[in-house]
């Protein structure tokens, strides 16, 4: 017992983490030295004060339920996150730990860790990531969420206004970028003054803009509402001395049963290219048989029926090492289309149509199935493969089966088997996906965020899910060293997945300088064209890893 107290003297006096010793009634009998400079009080001003005094007054109430039930004995330790407040007015967000010491008089020990970096770097990213950055307007990740969420709601209809700025390039080359930006906000500003309470309008990037007007049900309303928005953008704009009158061209959707964010927003932006192909400043709304791109889409999809049943897709592997050694820890599996006509095609050109057509969980069977196999043939390779899943293979499209179906026919155990899934895939986490997750995370099989910082909407709904790990999208790795946003997100990303102990992946290293910054920054492990490219199984000599070509 004396060399318990010893011990706990010694944390005490000498640790990192904040402290102190409570009484029954909150009162903080004793203050540690990390504490005080944590706060900055001196030990005198602390030791007697209420825990209160120093409580941010919103976590006050839930701090004396926390201590009658420890004073009770109904519970022996208990985590929460509270805020304190220091001597100089500042909030700091804190993991505390309340633990109830044996005996009497009642001795409740507060163990303090600082969160306040921790949850800078998550809103930072969080409005970063749903935001965009020159008009401050929602991104695509967030006009995808609140599109997702107006076709949920049953019987309300809603139209999908898409916009975009005729000859905006030549605007953009011939009076700078700057004047550009200032016609953008412009824009932004005036479609923002004419929509109406309730609707979201947002910029995808670029020229384009898409407003989404729930309760707009028919063609002749919406074509009403698209030509308000159009007028108000062209009334002339003085730029640079010069008086801009643009024009843009709006494409509507509306929405219909079964329709899904994606295919509503890619309709309406088929109907905008249709408008702009037959004249500027003008208005269609979508018909299945709008033009050239809708009927290529229908033969497209006709012949991915036919691939997913004629086994043209085959699955290549990408190696992702570890950053010093080189070794190779995990391949990741990548979609390929080998096309009869048009040679090897990759998944940005394909999975669009595959997914408007509900074939997802066709070809994620497949690829499931591959990478077991290719597991299946490396015995002696103890990583993993991660397989990559769509939004539309979560919640209810038979992913669970379809992994143990993969596992048992390969003999593969499923701690080998890792699941790569985007963010967006986890912003509505609805109880079905809640329980296939659950389900997946009970077989063994994790689960990667992939993209990581692209889409990202709650982390408290992540964080709550069973994720393992997270990969950093590439879109940062390719400004690592800006000294800027690039190493900014990397920072605060590698020491976020490193505080939750989650397995951490860097996509897209090209070059030994990002590699190197990488690892000062803190990542184990990465994946990327200076390490291997993706090549077919029978390309991939287990342990080696294949010479970037
Ligand atoms: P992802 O999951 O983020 O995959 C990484 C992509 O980055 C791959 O493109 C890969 O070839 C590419 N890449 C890897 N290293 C580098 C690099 O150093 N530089 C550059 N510039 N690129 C690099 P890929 O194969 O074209 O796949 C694109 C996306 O398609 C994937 O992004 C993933 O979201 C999706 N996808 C691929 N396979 C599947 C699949 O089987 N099922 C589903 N649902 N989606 C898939
Ligand atoms: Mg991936
Ligand atoms: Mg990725």
């Amino acid at each position: 017992m004396a060399h318990d107290n010893a011990l706990f003297r010694a944390a005490f006096a000498g640790g990192a983490m904040g402290m102190s010793v409570l009484d029954a009634h909150s009162q903080i009998v004793e203050a540690n030295p990390a504490l005080t400079a944590a706060l900055g009080y001196s030990i005198d001003e602390l030791e007697g004060q209420k825990l209160a005094a120093i409580t941010h007054p919103d976590d006050v109430g839930r701090d004396s339920r926390v201590m009658d039930r420890l004073s009770r004995g109904v519970a022996q330790h208990i985590h929460t996150q509270r805020r304190l407040l220091r001597a100089d007015g500042e909030v700091i967000w804190t993991r505390t730990t309340f633990s109830r010491v044996e005996g009497e008089p009642v001795r409740i020990i507060a163990q303090i860790e600082d969160l306040t970096e921790t949850r800078r770097a998550q809103d930072l990213l969080e409005h970063r990531a749903l935001h965009d950055n020159l008009t401050g307007l929602p991104n695509r990740v967030l006009l995808l969420d609140r599109l997702t969420v107006a076709l949920e709601s049953a019987h309300q209809h809603a139209a999908c206004i898409f916009l975009d700025i005729d000859d905006f390039t030549l605007i953009n080359d011939s009076l700078g970028h700057e004047a550009g930006d200032q016609l953008i906000m412009e824009v932004a500003s005036r479609i923002e003054s004419v929509s109406r309470p309730g609707d979201t309008v947002a910029r995808l990037g670029g020229d384009e803009f898409v407003v989404i007007a729930p309760g707009v049900e028919d063609s002749e309303s919406a074509i009403d509402y698209a030509t308000q928005l159009q007028e108000a953008v062209n009334r002339p704009i003085p730029i640079d001395g010069h008086d801009i009158s643009p024009t843009a061209s709006a494409g509507i959707s509306l929405t219909s049963r079964g329709d899904s964010a994606q295919g509503l927003l890619r309709d309406a932006d088929v109907a905008m290219s249709s408008a702009k192909r037959t004249g500027r400043n003008r208005c269609e709304v979508f018909s299945e048989h709008m033009g050239h791109d809708a009927k290529m889409r229908l033969s497209v999809e006709s012949e991915l029926r036919a691939a997913l049943r004629e086994g043209q897709l085959e699955v290549h592997f990408q190696p992702v090492v570890n950053l010093i050694t080189e070794e190779i820890r995990a391949f990741e599996a990548l979609v390929r289309w080998r096309h009869p006509n048009r040679g090897l095609l990759l998944p940005d050109e394909f999975m669009g149509i595959c997914e408007h057509a509900n074939l997802v969980p066709q070809l994620g069977e497949i690829v499931l199935r591959d990478a077991c196999r290719f597991l299946a043939e490396r015995p002696h390779f103890d990583g993993r493969v991660l397989v990559n899943i769509s939004t539309q293979q979560i919640g209810g499209a038979g992913l669970v089966e379809a992994v143990q179906e993969a596992l048992a026919v390969t003999g593969v155990a499923p701690t080998q088997l890792a699941l790569e899934i985007t963010e967006t895939g986890m912003l509505l986490p609805t109880t079905s996906t809640r329980a296939e997750l659950a389900a997946l995370d009970e077989l063994g099989v994790d689960l990667l965020l992939d993209d990581f910082g692209t889409g990202y909407s709650a982390l408290s709904s992540v964080l709550s899910s069973p994720v393992t790990g997270m990969k950093l999208a590439r879109e940062f790795t390719c400004r690592l060293g800006d000294d800027s946003t690039g190493d900014r997100i990397s920072t605060a990303i590698s020491s976020l997945v490193n505080s939750l102990s989650m397995v951490g992946i860097i996509e897209g290293v090209e070059t030994a300088t990002q590699r190197d910054r990488a690892i000062t920054h803190g990542w184990e492990l990465g994946q990327g064209f200076l390490f291997g490219h993706p090549l077919p199984s029978s390309e991939i000599s287990y342990g080696r890893v294949p010479a970037a070509s």
